[in-house]
């Protein structure tokens, strides 16, 4: 820290959370969860050491996560305009938009790991250019399903009729336990595959028990003992008429 310059900014990890601490000639420890992405941020007096700054961060982290939800909240709502630029999500991880005018077939082609490259004919309108990603959401789920399906069903004993890939409005995921018919919801290809790979072990257990019981809950603990995670990062971000798993 040299004293010519008397704000020193150094980041630092806690609880998987990134920190940038920056010290400063201040009294108080300052914390705050900043725009647009929620990135914490913490202003401390200069002698306050890493420790220190650790445990204040620690003592907060509740208020922390709530504000970050907030933030993930709004980013959430935003309509999708599908622009170049825009921020989208496959099994968790974050594409850019990128939207290229061509004269040929509808695509979507992952570049780079990075960059999602939304191909359309000139002129495609915005909720064309929607139904076009979200037909390869449909098709990005369908090849998962089957590694989890030819997993899960000898492991649980049970199988089903049929599945299929629904947009839903107030479920992650339905069981039909007479016809033994799965559905699982399109949003699904927006998150983690640990989210997936939890409804989808949800919905058939319900296979094994119709209510959501002790019976139900004791089945999820032996399968899939981190569940109650995914349920987690289901719950942060809802549905728009969010009624939880069925
Ligand atoms: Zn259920």
């Amino acid at each position: 820290m040299s004293i010519s310059n008397p704000v020193v900014t150094t980041s630092i990890i806690v609880s998987n959370i990134p920190v940038q601490v920056v010290r400063k000639s201040i009294k108080n420890l300052h914390l705050s969860v900043c725009p647009p992405d929620g990135h914490v941020r913490v202003a401390v007096p200069v002698q306050m050491t890493d420790d220190n700054v650790r445990l204040a961060v620690i003592t907060h982290l509740s208020w922390i996560k709530k504000q970050q939800a907030k933030f993930q909240a709004q980013t959430r709502q935003s309509p999708r305009e599908m622009i170049t630029g825009e921020s989208h999500y496959l099994f968790g991880k974050r594409y850019r938009l990128e939207v290229i005018e061509h004269r040929g077939r509808h695509e979507v082609v992952i570049k780079n790991n990075s960059t999602l490259q939304l191909f359309i004919t000139p002129g495609t309108s915005t909720q064309n250019r929607a139904l076009v990603l979200n037909e390869w959401y449909r098709d990005q789920l369908k090849a998962r399903i089957p590694d989890l399906l030819n997993h899960w069903q000898p492991v649980i004993g049970k199988e089903v009729a049929d599945w299929g890939i629904k947009r839903m409005k107030t479920k992650w995921g339905s069981c039909n336990i007479s016809q033994r018919r799965i559905w699982l919801n399109l949003e699904l290809a927006k998150k983690p595959i640990e989210c997936l790979e939890y409804v989808l072990v949800h919905e058939l257990v319900h296979l094994l028990e119709r209510h959501h019981n002790a019976r139900f809950k004791a089945y999820m603990d032996k399968y899939l003992p981190h569940w109650q995670q995914c349920r987690d990062i289901l719950k942060r971000e809802p549905l728009e008429n969010e009624n939880w798993v069925d």
